[in-house]
């Protein structure tokens, strides 16, 4: 590993941290206990800010405005072009604030700055234009049925949406979340995760600079088992959305099935694998793998984190997939040219570092990294292990960490059955130029997502989510309009049913 910057003091960032409150009904306001917690710096442990801490009270609040801004509010009964340009003007003063942002960003997660200003907040301003674009597209159907009827169906929003998003996609999931069920005319209760509270409070002051009404969304800091569950059980929110763990993921749907039995939509783990066949090309196999698994310090729900390499080509990709590890930069992440940072908190670092040792005592070889970097922050080396097999824990469980799992395979069949030997399903890559071998992965993986010769490619329009414990419904793209939208269908008797 090349830089060492963690021995240098951590760069200073650019801006003040200005929005620390809960926000309800348009407001910057206090928690009720008057509560705060600390929200901290990966790259030293230190306190960047206190930040109020939402709990039962205040998501009550909260409730109370979205109800009221959905009952008697304008938002659901606004003309669907003006929502639209709510939608529209929310992108473009991110975009105006992209650096403010990124920066907050970077401060609060670790993540590198480089990728989060000039690659995901551009994402994020590009889903918000795209379900812009759908807020007037939404209509129903007219329905032919038997009998002197004329039958329609209105395609209505749900009502009050509970939102809770995870750390590692801050504003990402953010994005993710609101667009779609703002587009549809819902109004949302949206809780942070308790590590990354700090931009999308950023982002709420933008929100209400771009004229949305009061109580339409509200942003609450806190954590899971206080704000998040009184946000789940809560008997006047209509439906929830959350990405998160798949043990949250279960306790969130039984806490919803035994309030009010609200829809849940969830984006879960996953333990994705990455197929190299024998007719890959060595090196660039080697990237793509390696950026599968490392992007984001490896915090991704769909990481490539079983990367299956043909037998042929095993020992080269080995050798390959562990020098290219050793040469990736880790550092301060608001410093350019460094490809990792720090990875979340001091309980990811340790979970991480666990699995390390698992790996090592499991029998697995340990090429590179499987340590700490430096002696400060959570800074992890880029780990790779070979031999590895599939009952192993670093092959079963989600680390979402730094660390490669290269595993050996021979033929197609037995790839195919041990890839899908999991409880998940959301995402796979297949590295071939075999269109065949192509066409047979994408009919037999049993994933929400496969990519073919690439990786992490994401779209607003492309749908994603997770086939068994990954997940449930789809965010993104047409289909996550479903998630947000009632069905209404309306009968009416014909008087003259010749015509
Ligand atoms: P992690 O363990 O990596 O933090 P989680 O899935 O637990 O992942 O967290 C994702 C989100 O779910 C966070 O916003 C967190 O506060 C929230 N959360 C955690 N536990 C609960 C819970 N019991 N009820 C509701 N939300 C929760």
């Amino acid at each position: 590993t090349t830089a060492a910057p963690i021995a240098q003091d951590p760069i200073k960032p650019s801006v003040n941290v200005e929005y620390t409150k809960l926000f309800i009904n348009g407001q910057f306001v206090d928690s009720t206990s008057g509560k705060t917690f600390p929200t901290l710096d990966p790259r030293t442990g230190e306190v960047i800010a206190h930040v109020a801490e939402g709990d039962v009270e205040d998501i009550n609040r909260a409730v109370v405005a979205a109800r009221n801004a959905f009952d008697e509010g304008p938002w659901p009964k606004m003309s669907a072009y003006e929502r639209s340009k709510v939608l529209f003007r929310i992108a473009d003063l991110i975009e105006k604030h992209n650096d403010e942002v990124a920066t907050l960003e970077t401060w609060d997660s670790g993540k590198l700055y480089q990728q989060v200003a000039t690659i995901e907040i551009p994402m994020i301003v590009r889903i918000l234009r795209y379900y812009a674009g759908w807020a007037d597209k939404i209509h129903g159907l007219t329905v032919p049925a038997d009998g002197p009827y004329h039958v329609q169906t209105l395609h209505e929003p749900i009502g009050v949406v509970g939102q809770i998003i995870p750390w590692n996609f801050p504003l990402l999931m953010f994005a993710w979340k609101i667009g779609p069920a703002l587009a549809c005319g819902n109004t949302v209760v949206l809780k942070t995760a308790e590590q990354t509270p700090l931009s999308a409070l950023y982002v709420s002051k933008l929100l209400q600079e771009a004229g949305l009404p009061e109580g339409v969304l509200n942003v609450i800091s806190g954590f899971g088992p206080t704000a998040g569950a009184a946000l789940c059980s809560h008997m006047d929110v209509d439906k929830l959305a959350f990405t998160g763990s798949t043990d949250t993921g279960k306790t969130i749907m039984s806490l919803a099935s035994n309030s009010n039995l609200k829809p849940v939509t969830l984006e879960l783990g996953g333990k994705s694998p990455f197929i190299v066949c024998e007719d890959a090309d060595v090196d660039q196999a080697v990237e793509l793998a390696h950026f599968a698994l490392f992007f984001n310090q490896g915090q991704c729900c769909c990481a490539g984190s079983r990367t299956y390499v043909h037998e042929s080509i095993y020992d080269e990709f080995v050798e390959k997939a562990k020098a290219r590890a050793l040469k990736r930069t880790v550092g301060d992440p608001f410093e350019s040219g460094n490809e990792q940072g720090p990875q979340i908190s001091s309980e990811q670092f340790e979970k991480v570092l666990k699995y390390i040792r698992s790996g090592i005592e499991s029998g697995a070889t340990l090429e590179t990294g499987g340590n700490r970097l430096g002696t400060r922050g959570y800074y992890i080396k880029p780990t790779v292990f070979s031999n590895v097999e599939d009952d192993m824990l670093i092959a079963t469980d989600e680390i979402f960490g730094p660390v490669q799992s290269i595993l050996k395979f021979k033929d197609l069949d037995e790839v195919i059955r041990r890839a899908n030997a999991t409880k998940y399903g959301l995402a796979a890559g297949v590295f071939t130029k075999n269109i065949d071998t192509a066409n047979t992965f994408m009919r037999a993986l049993r994933v929400g997502t496969i990519w073919i010769n690439c990786f992490d490619t994401f779209d607003a329009a492309i749908p994603f989510g997770g086939y068994k414990m990954s997940g449930q419904g789809r965010e993104k793209g047409e289909y996550s309009l479903k998630q947000y939208l009632q069905v209404k269908a309306v009968v009416t008797s014909l008087k003259n049913p010749a015509w």
